[in-house]
C-alpha cells in the first residue's frame, strides 16, 4: 500500500472507535479504501453491521451521561484543545484526506483548518447555552426556559468535505452536552479515525464520540430504529435524506439534513466583473467541483456575457489538474468512476441540445478518475445540468436579458441551498436577495461556508442550520419550568 509518511503514524487507523476503545467489526469483516486518484487500495476498515452499531449506541449512552454532567466551561475547554490538537496535526490530517478523497493537498489542508474551526467556534459557544425568563401568565407566577441536550446522536456523513462534514456536527452536538456516534462515507473514514484519535488524545470521555464504518444500510437503519438515539444529522444527497427521514420518524427522532443544491451563479450587467470571475472560481472549483454549494447554473447578463466568458475562460486557464499531492495542483481526480460519468452524461446532454464548448477539452473519462474542466456557453435551462448538480468541473452558461428573468430560472429547482449574485446597484441586491428561494445568498461574494455563519437550505435541500448559534439549538431540547405562585 502506497501511503505517504506521516509525522504521527498512529493517525492512521484501521478500527472503530467506540466507548473510547478501538474495535473491529464483531464478524471480522472489512471493507477496502482506495485512493482515487490511482485506484489503490489504501487501507481497510471494519465492516459494522446492525449489532456492532447497537453496542456503540449503548456506549455513545454512557458517554451522554458523563459528559451532559459536566460544566459547559469544561466542554468547551476540552473541543477547544481538540481544535488545537487539529492545527498541530494539519500536515498529516491533510495527507489522510488527500489519500482517500483525492483533493488537492493545500485545499485538504485547508479543510482541515475550515473544520477545526468549528470546534473553536463550538468550545466558545458552549459557554453561552443561555435560558430566557418570561413573565408569567398569573400573578406571582415565573417562566423560566432552558436549554438541555436532546441526547445521544448520530451523524451519517459524505465524502466531499471528510472533516468538516464531521465537525460542524460534533461541534455542536458536543457543545450542548450530546454524545455522538459517527458514520462517515465508505469512501473516506480514515479522517474520521484521526479526528477520533485525536479525540482520545484530548481526553474527551469514552463514549462521546465514537466513529463506526461500514456498509450504510445496516448502521442507518440501526441508528434510526433506536429510541436511544434522539437526533440524526445527515449530510448528503436527497434522496437518501428522504429515506433517513421516513425512517426517523419512527421514534420521533429530531433530524437535521444538508442535502444536494442546485445553486445559481447571477451575474448582471452592473456586476463587477473581476469580482464575479474570482467568486466564480472560487465557488465552481473548490474540491473540482464537488461540493454542495458549488455553482450549478451561471446566469449572464446579455450586456456583460462575452466579456465575463472570456474573463473566465482565461481565469481557467490557470486551473492544474493531476494528483492531489502534486504540487501547485488545484484540480484532481473525482471521487469514483460514477462521477465522472455523471459530469460526461451532463457534457454530452448540453452538446446535443445545441450548447457551444468555449474552453477546457472534452472529458473522455479514459484518465482515471481525471476530468479537465470544460466551460460551455448557448445552456438551456431544459439541459440536464440545469436539473441535476453536476458535482465536477463542467460550467455551464445560460444568457438572460431580464432581472426577472434570471430570478425564475434561478428559483425553477426543488433546491434551494446556496445562490449567489453580482451587482453593484443596492436596489437590485436587496430585490433578488429576497426573491431568491435559497437558504444562504452569496452577493458579491463567493465563499460563503464559514463556523459563525448559519448554513443550510430550503426546499429539497434541507431542514436546519449548521454552524453559528443556531447550529447548537439543533442539538438542544427548550424545557419549560412553570413555577407557581404565592
Ligand atoms: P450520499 O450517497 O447520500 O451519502 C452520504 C452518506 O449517507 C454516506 O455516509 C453514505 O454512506 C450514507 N448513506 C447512503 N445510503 C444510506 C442509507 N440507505 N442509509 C444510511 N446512510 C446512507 O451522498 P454522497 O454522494 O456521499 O454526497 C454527495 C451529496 O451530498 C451531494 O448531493 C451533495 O450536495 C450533498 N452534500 C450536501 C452538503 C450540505 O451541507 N447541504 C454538504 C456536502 C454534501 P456510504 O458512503 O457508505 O454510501
Amino acid at each position: 500500500m502506497n501511503r505517504p509518511k506521516l509525522n504521527s503514524a498512529e493517525l492512521f487507523r484501521e478500527s472503530c472507535f467506540v466507548g473510547g476503545e478501538w474495535i473491529n467489526a464483531d464478524s471480522g469483516a472489512t471493507l477496502d479504501v482506495d485512493n482515487p486518484a490511482t485506484g489503490e487500495v489504501i487501507g481497510r476498515v471494519p465492516n459494522f453491521n446492525a449489532k456492532d452499531t447497537a453496542m456503540a449506541i449503548a456506549e455513545a449512552d454512557k458517554g451522554f451521561h458523563v459528559w451532559r454532567d459536566m460544566t459547559a466551561s469544561e466542554r468547551g475547554d476540552l473541543l477547544y484543545r481538540w481544535y488545537q490538537l487539529m492545527e498541530e496535526n494539519v500536515d498529516d490530517l491533510g495527507a489522510i484526506m488527500t489519500l482517500e478523497q483525492g483533493k488537492p493537498l493545500a485545499e485538504a489542508k485547508g479543510e482541515v483548518h475550515y473544520a477545526g474551526a468549528f470546534f473553536k467556534w463550538f468550545a466558545e459557544e458552549a459557554r453561552r447555552a443561555y435560558g430566557e425568563t418570561i413573565p408569567g401568565a398569573k400573578p406571582g407566577q415565573h417562566i423560566v426556559v432552558t436549554r438541555q441536550p436532546v441526547g445521544v446522536s448520530a451523524a451519517i456523513t459524505p465524502w466531499n468535505f471528510p472533516a468538516a462534514m464531521i465537525t460542524r456536527k460534533a461541534g455542536a452536538a458536543l457543545a450542548a452536552g450530546c454524545s455522538m456516534v459517527v458514520k462517515p462515507a465508505e469512501a473516506t473514514p480514515f479522517t474520521a479515525l484521526a479526528l477520533a484519535h485525536l479525540a482520545q488524545k484530548v481526553g474527551i470521555p469514552a463514549g462521546v464520540f465514537n466513529v463506526i464504518t461500514g456498509q450504510p444500510q445496516p448502521i442507518g437503519e440501526a441508528l434510526t430504529s433506536s429510541p436511544v438515539v434522539r437526533k440524526l444529522s445527515f449530510t448528503g444527497s436527497t434522496g437518501v435524506g428522504r429515506k433517513l427521514m421516513a425512517q426517523c420518524s419512527q421514534n420521533v427522532q429530531k433530524v437535521s439534513l444538508e442535502l444536494g443544491g442546485n445553486a445559481p451563479f447571477i451575474v448582471f450587467d452592473d456586476a463587477d466583473l473581476d469580482k464575479a470571475v474570482e467568486g466564480a472560481m472560487a465557488s465552481k472549483f473548490r474540491n473540482t467541483g464537488q461540493t454542495c454549494v458549488c455553482a450549478n447554473r451561471f446566469l449572464v447578463q446579455s450586456g456583460v456575457h462575452d466579456r465575463f466568458v472570456e474573463k473566465l475562460s482565461e481565469a481557467m486557464k490557470k486551473l492544474k489538474l493531476g494528483d492531489g499531492f502534486e504540487e501547485g495542483v488545484n484540480q484532481s481526480a473525482l471521487i469514483n468512476r460514477a462521477a465522472v460519468e455523471k459530469v460526461q452524461r451532463h457534457y454530452e446532454d448540453a452538446l446535443g441540445k445545441g450548447a457551444q464548448r468555449v474552453a477546457g477539452s472534452v472529458p473522455d473519462g479514459g484518465n482515471g478518475n481525471f476530468v479537465a474542466p470544460v466551460l460551455l456557453t448557448g445552456v438551456t435551462p431544459e439541459m440536464q445540468l440545469c436539473h441535476e448538480e453536476t458535482f465536477g468541473p463542467l460550467v455551464g452558461v445560460i444568457r438572460f436579458d431580464k432581472e426577472e428573468e434570471a430570478i425564475r430560472i434561478a428559483n425553477d429547482t426543488p433546491y434551494g441551498l446556496a445562490a449567489y449574485f453580482y451587482s453593484r446597484d443596492v436596489h437590485r441586491v436587496w430585490r433578488v436577495a429576497d426573491a431568491l428561494e435559497s437558504g444562504i445568498v452569496g452577493i458579491n461574494e463567493g465563499a460563503i461556508s464559514n463556523p459563525t455563519a448559519p448554513f443550510g437550505g430550503v426546499k429539497a435541500s434541507g431542514l436546519g442550520r449548521e454552524g453559528s448559534r443556531h447550529g447548537m439549538e439543533e442539538y438542544q431540547e427548550i424545557k419549560y419550568l412553570c413555577m407557581g405562585g404565592e
